[in-house]
């Protein structure tokens, strides 16, 4: 019986707290202004959204990345999140363990951001402009393959490969960046060709 009545008691004490709530809630009181007070305001609030690629494999993952400050104003821009693209058709809005970490690479300090060349005999890495490195690149190339090319075999079968030279492709890239490079690398004769997504 004691028991009954406690729970009826606590039923009734519970009713009415709710109700003074709900009626602070909505302006009946000082509860709203306390209530609002203790929100945090959205963290996505003021940002730019920028939509790319997850840069890590071929599933091609859409993405958005949410940046603040502006550069029109000469302030420093930084991305401050990172999430899966809801209206992506591969996607669907979802990532893996690794496009949900993504963040965590933009931000990393070993992220290489600009073109590098550790020159015979140095021990370092030095920064070089696209152009500087671009025109070195394709001077090797030119190079290699003039001295390697292998036009016939020994059998004196048109063969056309360069053997002595490969190519590192990115995967997380558009149907038609895709195609030109294959084209231009498969033109050239080079037979060793690969992605970081092993595809
Ligand atoms: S690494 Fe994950 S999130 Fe990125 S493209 Fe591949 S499957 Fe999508």
């Amino acid at each position: 019986m004691n028991m009954e009545l406690s729970r009826r008691q606590f039923v009734k004490g519970a009713s009415a707290g709710m109700v003074s709530t709900t009626l602070g809630a909505l302006g009946f009181g000082g509860i709203e202004a306390a209530l609002a007070a203790s929100i945090r305001p959205y963290k996505l609030s003021g940002v730019t959204e920028t939509r790319n690629t997850c840069t890590y494999c071929s599933v091609a993952c859409g993405i958005i990345m949410y940046s603040k400050g502006d550069l029109a104003k000469g302030e420093q821009a930084d991305i401050i999140h990172i999430e899966g693209d809801a209206d992506h058709p591969t996607n669907r809005g979802t990532l893996c363990p690794k496009g949900a970490a993504l963040l965590d690479m933009v931000h990393a300090q070993t992220r290489t951001k600009y073109p590098q060349i550790r020159k015979p005999g140095s021990d370092k890495f030095e920064r070089v402009s696209w152009e500087v490195a671009l025109d070195r690149i394709a001077r090797l190339m030119k190079d290699d393959r003039d001295k390697n090319f292998i036009a016939k075999s020994a059998d004196g079968v048109t063969v056309n490969r360069w053997l002595t030279t490969g190519f590192l492709a990115a995967s997380a890239t558009t149907n038609e960046t895709a195609w030109a490079t294959y084209k231009v690398v498969r033109s050239a004769g080079m037979l060793a060709f690969d992605n970081q997504a092993r595809v």
